[in-house]
């Protein structure tokens, strides 16, 4: 069977290895398909696609994006997508486009909460200008000794109602979902169960993902609990979508899930690559 990862991050966005290093990891990991899916970003796919390619590793272009629906940050990875679609790449960077500013607040808000200089050593984690997240600032709160780990930042800072919180307004469901396909890609809702979302509301959205033209769902992700992937398994049966397995790997340092090493999908569901050609 073969070892499919479709859902990682380079520095290009918030991960700590460069493209061509992470392309490199999958292999060594046993990866057999790779999708690189950076954050609102399509800049790291080039050098991705020529390591892999060098590597025998088949590769995936990828991309992920953030949404907001209903005032929740939500996911959607794009898959297959053709890098070079003018669209994609504007929408791309339109999204991306608020990062900056909401650094700096994020920066003077932790400033007022005791903790000066956060914006500069976030900057000193980010492997591009425009991509600073909050994983760069809850590296340098980890640096600076004043959390353990960067899940302990995301317990106490960087979430709504602590420190450093700053809201953002993402892409709409509808313009991702159009995006990724108009660059003839496949649109998955990124980890499902990560949302805090009631049973209504998971279903207004996943109805609505639906009808823009989204296809599938992450049913095998690192940021699933085990239980989870028999119900999303469920999910992605009920609603007739296809089920996609990603690390979601940031790095080698922080992510507890490396890359390639989740279990398989559960028996039940389409895989998204079902009809690949592998
Ligand atoms: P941003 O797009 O700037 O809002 O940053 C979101 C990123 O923060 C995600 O892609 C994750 O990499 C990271 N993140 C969010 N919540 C957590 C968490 N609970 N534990 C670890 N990383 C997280
Ligand atoms: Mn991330
Ligand atoms: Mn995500
Ligand atoms: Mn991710």
């Amino acid at each position: 069977m073969l070892n499919i990862d479709l859902h990682c991050h380079s520095n290009v966005s918030d991960g700590t290895l460069a493209p061509a290093a992470v392309a490199a990891r999958a292999k060594a990991q046993g990866v057999d398909v790779w999708a690189l899916t950076d954050h609102d970003e399509l800049d790291g796919i080039a050098e991705a696609r020529d390591a892999a390619t060098a590597l025998g590793l088949h590769f995936v272009p990828g991309v992920e994006i953030s949404v907001t629906w209903a005032g929740e940050t939500v996911h959607i990875v794009g898959l297959k997508i053709d890098e070079k679609n003018p669209d994609l790449a504007h929408g791309l960077a339109t999204t991306r486009g608020g990062r900056a500013e909401r650094a700096l607040e994020m920066g003077a808000q932790l400033a007022g909460a005791g903790i000066p200089h956060a914006f500069d050593g976030a900057l000193k984690f980010v492997g591009n200008p425009d991509l600073i997240s909050r994983t760069h600032f809850a590296r340098y709160l980890v640096e600076i000794g004043i959390c353990a780990d960067v899940k302990d930042v995301f317990r106490n800072y960087l979430i709504e109602g602590k420190p450093g919180y700053v809201p953002h307004r993402w892409a709409k469901l509808q313009d991702a979902v159009r995006w990724i396909r108009g660059a003839g890609g496949i649109a998955i809702v990124a980890h499902p169960g990560r949302y805090k979302f009631s049973e209504l509301q998971l279903h207004a959205f996943l109805m609505e993902f639906k009808e823009a033209g989204g296809a599938g769902i992450e049913v095998v992700t690192g940021s699933h609990t085990v239980d989870q992937y028999d119900v999303y398994a469920k999910v992605a049966g009920a609603y007739g979508f296809l089920a996609s397995r990603g690390s979601d790997f940031h790095g080698p340092a922080e992510s507890h899930i490396e890359l390639g090493a989740l279990p398989p999908l559960p028996r039940s569901v389409t895989p998204v690559w079902h009809d690949w050609n592998l």
